[in-house]
């Protein structure tokens, strides 16, 4: 062996029924249980710039994101219309889905593995427990989460394997928006159960949630954040879909997990290095309370928006390609990381583009990155005052024109923020 194992994690199997799997920890990857983290400054962040969904946030991005796509062929317009108009029931069923009533009486007892049984049984490869943490919601939601609801049951569910290696592509597409759909279907029955077990369940996700998931998936000991900002669990890391329910069920929760996962992105960087926008930080910084690799947005989206939502960083990932038990017993044994250099787990290929193997990267010129920022109303407004500086001179603008002009983009940019800009993306109201 190269390296020597300093600890152990043992989790369920991927299926239910499975063996458990043990995932050994090389002892130079070990550090902490979930991620590091400032208590204090994280409450301070939450306090002082509460957080806010992104898109209200970089809603000028979004309309621009929506009018690159205009660019893609008609069947992929078609599609994602198809998915905005298959995913509208659903998200309307999960903003009212706190109202509903329990159909039980509770009887006092701990329901935990009943419910992670139920989930489990329905195909939620992984699920935990922990709090419900008010830090992670949504300024401009706050209003309608239920109070009450002090747990969080974290729910993942894997999408498919072979379609996912294909990103980026209408393929992975498919398989993304399926698992969306599939996750809307699944969660009506899983409350079904908790309200028969006399609780409440209020839902976020998909496509509409009340804030950012994965600090609570770590929490709850379901994985650890990689390099490329997704939650990386044991056996599909980052090629899931993530949903919470909040709830007043009598649960026992779960507790964050070292599986080494921090210390071996910021050793091995795959998806850093193959990132086509170059929009994964190297350096972990300190942000809002907690340590991480920061992405940088405004490399990303550009590259989402021409790409079919790229993805590449979930692609190139040693631990959703392979699996956390294999790539950990290699690591142990080798010292190597499990595909790392091959075609087989960097190679890419980008539409128009051609084809990127190990090392090789397309380059974009900066107009590329060129993007509206910030909050549409704002960038629409600098947009319309610098037009009226730019045309100050001229006596024959005619000002109505340009007033009409602004007041329909502003009304176009709040109409379609009920419909998601990436499939994957949420909505922004
Ligand atoms: S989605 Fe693409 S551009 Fe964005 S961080 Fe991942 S690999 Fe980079």
């Amino acid at each position: 062996m190269a390296k020597q194992v300093g600890h152990y994690v043992t989790r369920p199997g991927r299926n239910l029924g499975d063996p458990d799997i043990t995932i050994p920890v090389a002892e130079d990857l070990a550090s902490m249980p979930g991620i590091p983290m400032r208590e204090r400054d994280v409450s301070f962040f939450s306090r002082e710039q509460p957080l806010e969904n992104m898109a209200l946030e970089e809603s000028a991005s979004a309309d621009w994101s929506r009018q690159q796509r205009n660019n893609h062929a008609p069947e992929v317009l078609e599609f994602f219309e198809e998915h905005q108009a298959r995913m509208e029931p659903i998200v309307e069923w999960i903003q009212h889905s706190g109202d509903l009533e329990p159909t039980g009486t509770p009887n006092g007892e701990d329901v935990t593995e009943a419910i992670r049984q139920k989930a489990r049984a329905l195909g939620y490869g992984e699920v935990g427990f922990t709090r419900s943490n008010p830090h992670y919601v949504y300024q401009s939601r706050k209003r309608t989460m239920k109070g009450g609801l002090p747990h969080a049951i974290c729910l993942a569910l894997e999408q498919d394997y072979n379609k996912t290696q294909s990103i980026p592509s209408m393929d992975a597409e498919d398989t993304h928006f399926g698992t969306y759909f599939q996750q809307g279907q699944l969660i009506v029955h899983l409350t079904d159960f908790i309200r028969s077990l006399g609780y409440r369940a209020q839902v976020s996700g998909p496509t509409w949630h009340y804030g950012p998931m994965i600090p609570m998936f770590v929490e709850a000991g379901l994985g650890q954040l990689g390099a490329n900002g997704q939650l990386l669990s044991p056996h599909f890391g980052s090629r899931a879909r993530l949903q919470i329910v909040y709830t007043d069920a009598n649960v026992t929760l779960d507790k964050p997990i070292d599986y080494g996962i921090h210390k071996f992105c910021q050793e091995y960087q795959v998806c850093v290095n193959r990132c086509p926008g170059r929009a994964l930080m190297q350096e972990k910084v300190w942000y809002r309370g907690v340590e991480k690799n920061k992405l940088a947005f405004k490399r990303c989206r550009p590259v989402m928006a021409r790409y079919l939502g790229c993805g590449l960083c979930m692609k190139v990932c040693p631990i959703q390609r392979y699996g956390m038990q294999p790539v950990m017993e290699h690591y142990v044994e080798t010292g190597e990381i499990l595909g790392k250099g091959t075609d087989n787990l960097e190679g890419y290929t980008l539409l128009e583009k051609g084809y990127y193997g190990p090392g090789e990267l397309p380059v974009f010129d900066a107009k590329f990155f060129d993007m509206p920022q910030g909050r549409s109303e704002d960038w629409l407004l600098i947009d319309f005052r610098n037009k009226l500086l730019e045309l100050e001179s001229d006596p024959n603008t005619n000002r109505d024109e340009m007033w009409a002009d602004f007041r329909d983009k502003v009304e176009a940019s709040l109409k379609e923020r009920s419909t998601s800009v990436d499939m994957g993306m949420d909505r922004g109201i």
